[in-house]
């Protein structure tokens, strides 16, 4: 991407993510570890609120909100101290669409057995990170490959949703957002809990609204929303910010989840859109006819 392109993107993602600052915040899944002020709480209950961040904001919000009751306001030592045979009949009802019970019973146990083992998944992460990786796809890969020698018994198609790896060319949006909770700095939404990763091996966490939003910035034609594709976007962010590629995320997520820029194009939203001068969808709307609507690409996930 040219020079003066990324200079002029780099001003209007700096303007977008002002104007929205931590507006967004009780929206997004982020607000669940935000109810928590020990670090050990806020780790836990991120790795459960990413974990089911997928379909509908309101049916994964309830299903988390029961799973937090049942740990009692003391997420960290729920896990830590987590009765099997006490607990197993208590997850009869909790479940999630492609997540059945006994697979989040399943995960409740992986997370005791990790705390029981490692202290923290922090600790299990940072023991498979190597500084002179160029991003976090093998940390990721060695992450996700230990969590699942955690679980008893077959992997299910359910925990393997939870649980993507990269080596499967999955985007992993969901543990990449998690990763960005925990690893950039502090700043009001994201933690920063994870200091031993650097914040510039992070990826883009792709979800249908950033995959979308990029491709309207040109930061990638790609129809498949995969681990390639983050990849590639997130090289384009670190000529705009090296040390923190990622730090636009929840600003254009929130752009799109809002209805500030819907799938179906509104000249009108556009028009006072701060990503417009650089936003080829947007120069090209708000040079038709008020009314007209351009119809959103055809786009896969993986
Ligand atoms: S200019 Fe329009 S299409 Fe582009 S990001 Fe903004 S609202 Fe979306």
């Amino acid at each position: 991407m040219p020079m003066r392109h990324t200079d002029n993107l780099a001003r209007r993602l700096r303007d977008l993510k002002e104007r929205q600052g931590q507006a967004r915040l009780a929206h997004d899944p982020v607000a669940f570890p935000h109810r928590y002020s020990d670090p050990r709480d806020i780790e836990v209950v991120g790795w459960l609120a990413a974990a089911l961040a997928y379909g509908n904001v309101t049916a994964f919000s309830a299903v988390i909100e029961k799973w937090l009751v049942l740990t009692d306001g003391a997420p960290y030592r729920y896990f830590l101290n987590f009765q099997t045979d006490q607990e197993r009949p208590r997850y009869a009802n909790l479940y999630h669409r492609f997540a059945t019970a006994s697979d989040l019973f399943a995960f409740a146990l992986m997370t005791h057995r990790i705390l029981q083992t490692h202290g923290s998944l922090g600790q299990i992460f940072a023991e498979g990170f190597d500084e002179g990786d160029d991003d976090i796809h093998p940390a990721l890969t060695r992450f996700v490959d230990a969590v699942r020698q955690q679980f008893e018994g077959q992997i299910t198609p359910g925990l393997r949703h939870l649980l993507p790896s990269p080596e499967g060319g999955s985007a992993c949006k969901r543990l990449n957002l998690y990763l960005r909770w925990m690893v950039r700095p502090a700043d009001g939404i994201d933690f920063g809990l994870w200091t031993r990763i650097p914040p510039n091996r992070l990826l883009v966490p792709l979800d249908v609204h950033t995959f979308r939003i990029y491709r309207y910035l040109g930061l990638t034609r790609r129809k498949g929303a995969n681990w390639k594709t983050a990849r590639e976007i997130t090289q384009i962010l670190r000529q705009i910010d090296p040390t923190d590629p990622v730090g636009y995320d929840f600003a254009l997520c929130h752009l799109g989840m809002s209805g500030d820029c819907p799938a179906i194009g509104q000249r009108d939203r556009c028009q006072v859109c701060p990503l417009l001068t650089t936003c080829q969808r947007g120069r090209r709307l708000t040079q038709l006819k008020i009314g007209k609507r351009l119809t959103p690409p055809s786009l896969s996930f993986e």
